[in-house]
Protein backbone atom coordinates (compact mmCIF):
# COMPACT_ATOMS: atom_id res chain seq x y z
CA UNK A 1 0.00 0.00 0.00
CA UNK A 2 1.74 3.56 -1.02
CA UNK A 3 1.31 5.79 2.11
CA UNK A 4 2.52 9.03 0.84
CA UNK A 5 -0.22 11.60 0.28
CA UNK A 6 -0.32 15.46 0.32
CA UNK A 7 -3.97 16.17 -0.18
CA UNK A 8 -7.61 14.88 0.72
CA UNK A 9 -7.88 13.94 -2.77
CA UNK A 10 -5.60 11.76 -2.71
CA UNK A 11 -5.94 10.25 0.40
CA UNK A 12 -9.28 9.56 -0.85
CA UNK A 13 -8.09 7.65 -3.95
CA UNK A 14 -6.40 6.21 -1.79
CA UNK A 15 -8.84 4.82 0.51
CA UNK A 16 -11.20 3.74 -2.52
CA UNK A 17 -8.00 1.77 -4.42
CA UNK A 18 -7.00 -0.18 -1.46
CA UNK A 19 -10.90 -0.28 0.22
CA UNK A 20 -9.57 1.04 3.62
CA UNK A 21 -10.22 3.31 5.98
CA UNK A 22 -8.52 6.80 6.42
CA UNK A 23 -6.82 5.19 9.78
CA UNK A 24 -5.21 2.60 8.29
CA UNK A 25 -3.45 4.16 5.73
CA UNK A 26 -2.43 7.29 8.54
CA UNK A 27 -1.03 4.29 10.63
CA UNK A 28 0.71 2.26 7.97
CA UNK A 29 2.23 6.05 6.99
CA UNK A 30 3.37 6.16 10.85
CA UNK A 31 4.82 2.99 10.87
CA UNK A 32 6.87 3.29 7.44
CA UNK A 33 7.92 6.85 8.61
CA UNK A 34 9.34 6.06 11.97
CA UNK A 35 9.98 2.63 11.19
CA UNK A 36 8.74 1.51 14.59
CA UNK A 37 6.40 -1.64 14.39
CA UNK A 38 3.00 -1.37 14.18
CA UNK A 39 2.38 -2.29 18.00
CA UNK A 40 4.61 0.42 19.22
CA UNK A 41 2.40 3.19 17.22
CA UNK A 42 -0.28 2.12 18.62
CA UNK A 43 0.71 1.71 21.89
CA UNK A 44 1.90 5.36 21.57
CA UNK A 45 -1.47 6.38 20.57
CA UNK A 46 -2.93 4.51 23.29
CA UNK A 47 -1.04 6.75 25.77
CA UNK A 48 -2.27 9.71 24.25
CA UNK A 49 -5.48 8.55 24.93
CA UNK A 50 -4.68 8.04 28.60
CA UNK A 51 -3.36 11.53 28.94
CA UNK A 52 -6.48 12.61 27.37
CA UNK A 53 -8.89 10.74 29.45
CA UNK A 54 -7.15 12.15 32.95
CA UNK A 55 -7.08 15.28 31.34
CA UNK A 56 -10.85 15.32 31.12
CA UNK A 57 -11.25 13.27 34.61
CA UNK A 58 -8.95 15.83 36.57
CA UNK A 59 -10.93 18.77 35.13
CA UNK A 60 -14.43 17.23 35.74
CA UNK A 61 -13.80 16.60 39.32
CA UNK A 62 -10.81 18.47 41.12
CA UNK A 63 -11.24 22.13 41.74
CA UNK A 64 -8.84 23.96 38.87
CA UNK A 65 -7.80 27.47 38.95
CA UNK A 66 -5.05 28.99 36.04
CA UNK A 67 -2.21 30.10 36.92
CA UNK A 68 -3.23 33.81 35.92
CA UNK A 69 -6.17 32.62 38.31
CA UNK A 70 -8.38 33.56 35.33
CA UNK A 71 -10.06 30.58 34.89
CA UNK A 72 -11.58 27.43 36.11
CA UNK A 73 -13.91 25.49 37.54
CA UNK A 74 -16.69 25.87 34.33
CA UNK A 75 -16.04 22.14 33.37
CA UNK A 76 -17.26 21.45 36.95
CA UNK A 77 -20.28 23.92 37.07
CA UNK A 78 -21.43 22.35 33.22
CA UNK A 79 -21.02 18.78 34.59
CA UNK A 80 -23.09 19.84 37.71
CA UNK A 81 -25.43 21.68 35.11
CA UNK A 82 -26.39 18.38 33.04
CA UNK A 83 -26.44 15.77 35.34
CA UNK A 84 -29.24 17.58 36.84
CA UNK A 85 -31.32 16.27 33.78
CA UNK A 86 -32.26 19.29 31.99
CA UNK A 87 -30.83 21.32 29.31
CA UNK A 88 -31.27 23.13 26.30
CA UNK A 89 -28.89 21.54 24.02
CA UNK A 90 -29.32 17.66 25.88
CA UNK A 91 -27.22 15.52 28.20
CA UNK A 92 -24.84 14.34 25.52
CA UNK A 93 -23.68 17.64 24.20
CA UNK A 94 -23.30 19.63 27.17
CA UNK A 95 -21.75 16.09 28.70
CA UNK A 96 -19.20 16.34 25.70
CA UNK A 97 -18.73 20.29 26.26
CA UNK A 98 -17.62 19.91 29.57
CA UNK A 99 -15.41 17.08 28.92
CA UNK A 100 -13.55 19.45 26.19
CA UNK A 101 -13.86 22.33 28.69
CA UNK A 102 -12.08 20.44 32.08
CA UNK A 103 -8.96 19.41 29.56
CA UNK A 104 -8.45 23.26 28.17
CA UNK A 105 -8.80 23.98 32.24
CA UNK A 106 -6.15 22.13 33.20
CA UNK A 107 -3.78 23.69 30.19
CA UNK A 108 -4.56 26.49 31.73
CA UNK A 109 -3.57 24.95 35.22
CA UNK A 110 -0.01 23.56 33.39
CA UNK A 111 -1.63 20.44 33.52
CA UNK A 112 -1.12 17.50 30.90
CA UNK A 113 -2.50 17.48 27.94
CA UNK A 114 -2.27 16.01 24.56
CA UNK A 115 -1.66 18.91 22.23
CA UNK A 116 -4.30 17.89 19.47
CA UNK A 117 -3.51 19.97 17.57
CA UNK A 118 -2.45 22.56 19.56
CA UNK A 119 -2.50 23.29 23.48
CA UNK A 120 -5.24 26.03 22.92
CA UNK A 121 -7.85 23.91 21.06
CA UNK A 122 -6.95 20.38 23.04
CA UNK A 123 -9.94 19.90 24.69
CA UNK A 124 -12.59 19.59 21.18
CA UNK A 125 -10.98 16.35 20.03
CA UNK A 126 -11.02 13.91 23.32
CA UNK A 127 -14.36 15.75 24.56
CA UNK A 128 -16.16 14.95 21.33
CA UNK A 129 -14.66 11.53 20.69
CA UNK A 130 -14.43 9.98 24.17
CA UNK A 131 -17.73 11.04 25.15
CA UNK A 132 -19.35 9.92 21.80
CA UNK A 133 -17.08 6.45 21.66
CA UNK A 134 -19.14 5.89 25.57
CA UNK A 135 -22.33 6.65 24.15
CA UNK A 136 -21.72 4.47 21.39
CA UNK A 137 -20.16 1.87 23.44
CA UNK A 138 -16.57 2.02 21.63
CA UNK A 139 -13.69 -0.05 22.80
CA UNK A 140 -10.38 2.00 23.54
CA UNK A 141 -9.19 0.07 19.88
CA UNK A 142 -11.86 2.02 18.25
CA UNK A 143 -11.10 5.19 19.31
CA UNK A 144 -7.22 4.64 18.90
CA UNK A 145 -8.05 3.77 15.36
CA UNK A 146 -10.36 6.93 15.28
CA UNK A 147 -7.30 9.36 16.60
CA UNK A 148 -5.02 8.18 13.65
CA UNK A 149 -8.26 9.49 11.43
CA UNK A 150 -7.84 12.51 13.49
CA UNK A 151 -4.28 12.66 12.85
CA UNK A 152 -4.90 12.22 9.14
CA UNK A 153 -6.99 14.88 9.20
CA UNK A 154 -4.84 17.31 11.26
CA UNK A 155 -1.47 16.63 9.25
CA UNK A 156 -3.33 17.61 6.19
CA UNK A 157 -4.43 20.64 7.53
CA UNK A 158 -0.94 21.44 9.02
CA UNK A 159 1.10 20.75 5.76
CA UNK A 160 -1.17 22.69 3.46
CA UNK A 161 -2.16 25.80 5.92
CA UNK A 162 -1.96 26.06 9.00
CA UNK A 163 -3.36 25.13 12.84
CA UNK A 164 -1.44 28.06 14.35
CA UNK A 165 -3.80 30.51 15.62
CA UNK A 166 -0.98 33.32 14.72
CA UNK A 167 -1.07 32.63 11.34
CA UNK A 168 -4.56 31.75 10.47
CA UNK A 169 -6.83 33.16 13.94
CA UNK A 170 -8.61 30.75 15.83
CA UNK A 171 -10.61 28.90 12.83
CA UNK A 172 -6.77 27.63 12.20
CA UNK A 173 -6.75 26.34 15.88
CA UNK A 174 -9.82 24.94 16.63
CA UNK A 175 -11.39 24.89 13.67
CA UNK A 176 -8.58 22.08 12.45
CA UNK A 177 -9.31 20.36 16.22
CA UNK A 178 -13.28 20.49 14.86
CA UNK A 179 -12.37 19.19 11.70
CA UNK A 180 -9.97 16.51 13.18
CA UNK A 181 -12.67 15.40 16.07
CA UNK A 182 -15.48 15.11 13.26
CA UNK A 183 -13.48 12.85 10.63
CA UNK A 184 -13.06 10.75 13.41
CA UNK A 185 -16.49 10.55 15.05
CA UNK A 186 -17.71 9.69 11.03
CA UNK A 187 -15.18 6.73 10.27
CA UNK A 188 -15.57 5.73 14.23
CA UNK A 189 -19.36 5.21 13.88
CA UNK A 190 -19.47 3.86 10.13
CA UNK A 191 -19.34 6.87 8.20
CA UNK A 192 -17.16 6.32 4.40
CA UNK A 193 -13.45 8.48 3.94
CA UNK A 194 -15.36 10.95 1.85
CA UNK A 195 -18.29 11.17 4.19
CA UNK A 196 -15.16 11.60 6.88
CA UNK A 197 -13.78 14.66 4.77
CA UNK A 198 -16.93 16.08 4.60
CA UNK A 199 -17.16 16.71 8.24
CA UNK A 200 -13.76 18.04 8.49
CA UNK A 201 -14.82 20.74 6.04
CA UNK A 202 -18.11 21.12 6.95
CA UNK A 203 -16.65 22.02 10.00
CA UNK A 204 -13.77 24.56 9.14
CA UNK A 205 -16.61 26.22 7.15
CA UNK A 206 -18.62 26.70 10.10
CA UNK A 207 -15.68 29.18 11.96
CA UNK A 208 -14.35 30.30 9.06
CA UNK A 209 -12.95 33.75 9.78
CA UNK A 210 -12.59 32.99 13.21
CA UNK A 211 -10.19 35.52 14.92
CA UNK A 212 -7.29 34.87 17.58
CA UNK A 213 -7.64 37.37 20.29
CA UNK A 214 -6.82 36.07 23.63
CA UNK A 215 -7.03 38.33 26.78
CA UNK A 216 -3.95 39.44 27.98
CA UNK A 217 -2.67 36.95 25.86
CA UNK A 218 -3.27 34.16 27.80
CA UNK A 219 -4.84 30.53 26.08
CA UNK A 220 -7.43 30.92 28.60
CA UNK A 221 -10.43 33.12 27.47
CA UNK A 222 -11.79 33.00 25.44
CA UNK A 223 -10.08 29.91 24.11
CA UNK A 224 -11.97 27.59 26.59
CA UNK A 225 -15.08 28.31 25.65
CA UNK A 226 -13.81 28.21 21.98
CA UNK A 227 -13.72 24.72 22.79
CA UNK A 228 -17.06 24.22 23.73
CA UNK A 229 -18.35 25.53 20.55
CA UNK A 230 -15.42 23.90 18.62
CA UNK A 231 -16.92 20.17 19.85
CA UNK A 232 -20.60 21.17 19.42
CA UNK A 233 -19.43 22.29 15.59
CA UNK A 234 -17.25 18.85 15.45
CA UNK A 235 -20.37 16.65 16.83
CA UNK A 236 -23.22 18.24 14.65
CA UNK A 237 -20.60 18.22 11.40
CA UNK A 238 -19.98 14.80 11.69
CA UNK A 239 -23.79 14.20 12.49
CA UNK A 240 -24.51 16.16 8.86
CA UNK A 241 -22.31 14.07 7.28
CA UNK A 242 -23.62 10.75 8.62
CA UNK A 243 -26.75 12.09 7.40
CA UNK A 244 -25.49 12.03 3.77
CA UNK A 245 -25.00 15.72 3.35
CA UNK A 246 -22.04 16.66 1.75
CA UNK A 247 -19.95 19.47 1.61
CA UNK A 248 -20.11 21.75 -1.60
CA UNK A 249 -16.53 23.12 -1.72
CA UNK A 250 -14.39 20.03 -1.16
CA UNK A 251 -12.35 19.74 2.26
CA UNK A 252 -8.92 20.79 -0.05
CA UNK A 253 -10.39 23.97 -1.40
CA UNK A 254 -11.83 24.87 2.30
CA UNK A 255 -8.51 24.09 3.69
CA UNK A 256 -6.98 26.57 1.18
CA UNK A 257 -9.91 29.13 1.78
CA UNK A 258 -8.98 28.93 5.77
CA UNK A 259 -5.54 29.71 4.91
CA UNK A 260 -6.06 32.48 2.65
CA UNK A 261 -8.47 33.99 4.95
CA UNK A 262 -5.86 33.19 8.28
CA UNK A 263 -3.42 35.55 6.23
CA UNK A 264 -5.89 38.49 5.32
CA UNK A 265 -6.26 38.83 9.52
CA UNK A 266 -4.68 41.70 10.54
CA UNK A 267 -1.34 40.89 13.02
CA UNK A 268 -4.21 42.42 16.34
CA UNK A 269 -6.94 39.26 15.03
CA UNK A 270 -3.95 36.39 15.34
CA UNK A 271 -2.69 35.27 19.15
CA UNK A 272 -0.94 38.77 19.78
CA UNK A 273 -3.79 39.11 22.36
CA UNK A 274 -4.22 43.12 21.00
CA UNK A 275 -7.38 43.22 19.11
CA UNK A 276 -11.08 41.59 19.06
CA UNK A 277 -12.11 40.69 22.95
CA UNK A 278 -8.39 41.50 24.46
CA UNK A 279 -8.93 44.85 23.27
CA UNK A 280 -12.57 45.58 25.19
CA UNK A 281 -12.05 47.67 27.99
CA UNK A 282 -12.51 44.10 30.49
CA UNK A 283 -10.10 42.73 28.66
CA UNK A 284 -7.54 45.21 29.27
CA UNK A 285 -8.73 45.74 32.81
CA UNK A 286 -8.00 41.79 33.10
CA UNK A 287 -4.52 42.36 31.15
CA UNK A 288 -3.44 45.42 33.57
CA UNK A 289 -4.40 43.39 36.55
CA UNK A 290 -2.47 40.10 36.04
CA UNK A 291 1.19 41.83 34.15
CA UNK A 292 0.46 45.27 35.27
CA UNK A 293 0.15 48.29 32.95
CA UNK A 294 2.36 47.10 29.93
S1 LIG B 1 -8.44 32.43 20.68
FE1 LIG B 1 -6.36 32.05 19.91
S2 LIG B 1 -5.23 31.14 21.61
FE2 LIG B 1 -7.44 30.96 22.06
S3 LIG B 1 -8.05 28.93 21.24
FE3 LIG B 1 -8.46 30.43 19.65
S4 LIG B 1 -6.56 30.37 18.44
FE4 LIG B 1 -6.05 29.43 20.38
Amino acid sequence: MSISFTSGSELLSMCSKSNVKIFEIMLAREVYLSQKSKDSIISEMQENLSVMKRAIERGLTEDIRSVSGLTGGDAKKLRYYHEKGQTVAGQELNKAVAAAMAVLEVNGAMGQIVAAPTAGSSGILPGAIITTAERFGKTDEDVINALFTASAVGYLITNNATVAGAEGGCQAETGAAAAMAASAIVEMLGGTPAQALDAAAISIKNILGLVCDPIAGLVEAPCIKRNAIGTTNALISADLALAGITSIIPFDEVVEAMLKVGKSLPCELRETGTGGLAETPTGRQIRERIFGDI
